[in-house]
């Protein structure tokens, strides 16, 4: 049998079942059906006793009779309920629905076993709508261990697509096609992992035979999942590297050794040194580069974009940096042209506040290569912008940015069809395991030392009730001279309120804090952008203390006299981006603070999250325990990814099986590169399909 026959093949699965299962579930092909998996399994290798029962046991099966049956009115028709005896005890059942019916063929005294969840009223037990079966009849039939339970959904139920019907489809289907199910992995590789059949998994996955082959069915088929997302994404990076030609950088020149030695305000941390070394290599090799740069908050990423473009400009090539707000993109360019003051290096920046004048200006500059450096916004992928010999795109805070933009980007000068060198910059950790399977093609460098001399933020917790305390100690920093931010949620579904809050606390502040002796900045989502920036460019002058924010601050601004960050009713704010607005202080030589303002009423989720920011300052820790409280899919840029529609692994629960997958995959690989060899044809012929269909395979980046 075909297994990409359409699902109308199999045996009592007809045209209008086929659509609602496609409408319903997704499920087009025989082969999307073996590959339905079940959610959980109804495990009846189990008896209970009615003594055994307990609060907390949800689904039981239980030996006894009925003893008697009685039907009660009630306001909408009639409830029948029998009560049901065994050696140790008596419970009830119950029905509400075909009363009637159930009524008449319910028989009392004979033994019977029945299965269901279980209810509880003051201390009883009783089952609404159980399974029953004849004890005589149970004997004589052949019982399944471990019943599947399938995904379903309320039309499925309505159209009485009911567990039993998915289960018999499955059970046909399997018996049709059993032979046909096709084996990816060589006998070897099988026994070398220990990995089971895959004829068996599948039929073990449905219909288990025992717990323990249930387990080497599941370890199977998450192995085999992981195991060829990582071989593509492994495969996409091998082709990357030896078929896309990238532009070499040659020369370390004049503009490089002069900043290096002359402009570089500091010295680079060793981290930065080997970040950027990792990079000359990479924009050396005659491949383009496709690097992703992670290093937490205020590890000094700029610095080594702004050192990376001027070996770009070394080498003839134009380059450029693109960051997620005007506000960032601001400050970029101030901090840039000032660290470039010196040089003849020309930057200009290009943002949706630009006014036509000057777009023309900086167009004529990119297309006649005098302009060297480009920082800007999105407005940078607008299709009028291109350049001469763009060699160099860095973008800022990848994770606001979708694929297709950052493929745009790979268009605004190809030469002969040389895209420019990539480097995404981001201070959001992202878990490895996660990294493994979302950027497993990208090369990855960290940053994973800060600059000197910097102090740990001293983090606390604080109930609202607390405020008056909180607003001494604000007194008392700024009294040192020190700025202050103070930051509300926004939640995008009601903007109003967030508005009013803002507002609110802007006001309760400027009471606490009276002109002229403080001075206040106030920024949020709903102001133009020139007069955001004229607020915080207030805030970097120094001429404000307090900076009352939305969340418009979080990413990468940079104030190093700012030493706190109150964070109001901060179990709204999720864990990546606590930690973004911590990273705002602490940028300075001052001991910096972040105080968390709380209700008194949190979820377990807020306290964690809470808590976790108060024990450590760590990005990466803070971004697996972040994945652990909201799962993979809604952590930054994998939706998009596809990579994560995984049918049964689970990049947090299985990641030791992640690792154990990608191991295999790279071995394999490291031998047999293009997996010619005999034994590998196996693997060649799966990743071909996989090809065909999957979305990873078109250009991440
Ligand atoms: P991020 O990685 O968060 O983007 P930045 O690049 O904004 O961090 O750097 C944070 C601050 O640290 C800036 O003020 C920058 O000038 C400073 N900095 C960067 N590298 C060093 C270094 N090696 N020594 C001292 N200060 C540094
Ligand atoms: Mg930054």
């Amino acid at each position: 049998m075909n297994l990409n026959q359409p699902i109308t093949y199999i045996k009592g699965v007809s045209v209008a079942r086929a659509e609602l299962l496609y409408s319903e579930l997704g499920i087009r092909t025989c082969n999307d059906f073996l590959h339905l998996f079940p959610n959980r399994y109804i495990d009846k290798t189990q008896f209970y006793t009615i003594n055994q029962l307990q609060q907390n046991s949800s689904e039981v099966q239980i030996v006894g009779k009925i003893t008697g049956i009685k039907t009660v009115q009630q306001k909408r028709g009639s409830r029948l309920v029998a009560t049901f005896a065994d050696a140790t005890g008596t419970m009830e059942l119950v029905w509400f629905k075909g009363v009637k019916w159930i009524k008449d063929s319910l028989k009392v005294n004979t033994p019977y076993v029945i299965y269901g969840k279980l209810n509880w009223f003051k201390g009883t037990a009783n089952m609404p709508h159980p399974e029953m079966e004849l004890v005589s009849e149970y004997k004589s039939k052949i019982q399944m261990a471990m019943q599947p339970v399938y995904p379903s959904t309320e039309k499925l139920s309505n159209k009485s697509v009911s567990n039993k019907v998915m289960r018999t489809m499955i059970q046909n289907l399997l018996q049709q096609s059993f032979d046909s199910i096709e084996e990816t992995f060589t006998t070897d590789f099988r026994t070398e992992n220990q990995l089971l059949h895959k004829k068996e998994s599948i039929l073990n996955i449905h219909f288990p035979k025992s717990q323990e082959l249930l387990a080497k069915a599941q370890y199977r088929l998450k192995f085999e999942e992981l195991f060829y997302i990582q071989l593509q994404l492994l495969v996409k990076k091998l082709i990357n590297k030896s078929r896309i030609k990238g532009y070499v950088f040659e020369n370390v020149g004049e503009q490089f050794n002069t900043f290096y030695n002359n402009h570089l305000p500091f010295d680079l941390t060793n981290a930065q040194k080997r970040v950027l070394k990792e990079i000359r290599k990479d924009t050396g090799t005659g491949a383009q580069m496709n690097r992703l740069l992670q290093g937490d908050v205020g590890s000094g990423k700029t610095i080594v974009g702004l050192l990376v473009m001027l070996l770009a400009i070394d080498n003839g090539y134009q380059a450029t940096i693109m960051a997620p707000t005007e506000i960032l993109a601001n400050q970029h360019y101030n901090g840039i042209k000032e660290l470039l003051a010196n040089t003849t290096i020309n930057v200009e920046l290009l943002t949706g506040s630009t006014k036509t004048k000057k777009r023309r200006e900086i167009h004529e500059g990119l297309e006649n290569g005098s302009l060297h450096i480009l920082i800007g916004t999105h407005a940078i992928l607008e299709d009028k912008v291109q350049f001469k010999k763009l060699g160099l795109a860095i973008i800022d805070e990848q994770h606001r940015f979708g694929v297709a933009q950052r493929s745009k980007l790979w268009k605004k000068s190809e030469i002969e069809g040389v895209p420019p060198h990539v480097l995404v910059m981001t201070a959001t950790p992202i878990p490895r395991t996660l990294a493994m399977s979302v950027y497993g093609d990208l090369d990855v460098s960290v940053i994973d030392e800060l600059p000197p001399g910097r102090k740990a933020v001293k983090t606390v917790h604080r109930y609202d009730s607390h405020r008056l305390g909180v607003f001494r100690f604000l007194k008392d920093e700024i009294e040192k001279g020190r700025q202050v931010y103070v930051v509300y949620p926004l939640i995008q579904e009601s903007q109003a309120m967030d508005y009013k809050d803002l507002m609110d606390g802007y006001e309760s502040i400027v009471r606490e804090f009276p002109s002229p002796k403080y001075q206040i900045s106030i920024v949020h989502g709903q102001m133009k952008p020139a007069d955001k920036d004229y607020e915080m460019e207030r805030f970097l002058r120094k001429e404000t203390q307090i900076m009352v924010a939305t969340t418009v601050i979080e990413v990468g601004v940079n104030v190093p006299n700012a030493s706190v960050m109150v964070i109001e009713s901060s179990e709204r704010f999720g864990l990546s981006q606590l930690h973004q607005l911590r990273g705002r202080v602490g940028r300075g030589a001052e001991q910096s603070y972040c105080i968390l303002l709380t209700g008194v009423k949190l979820s377990s989720d807020a306290k964690t999250r809470i808590k976790t920011m108060v024990e450590t300052s760590d990005g990466f820790k803070i971004a697996e325990v972040d994945l652990k409280l909201r799962g993979p899919g809604n952590i930054m840029g994998t939706q998009q990814s596809g990579v994560l529609n995984l049918k049964i692994a689970d990049v947090v629960k299985d990641s030791p099986i992640l690792y154990n997958a990608r191991q295999c995959a790279i071995k394999i690989l490291n031998d047999d590169p293009g997996l010619k060899k005999e034994e590998n044809a196996l693997m060649l012929k799966r990743l071909t399909s996989l090809q065909r269909t999957s979305g990873i395979w078109s250009n991440i980046s």
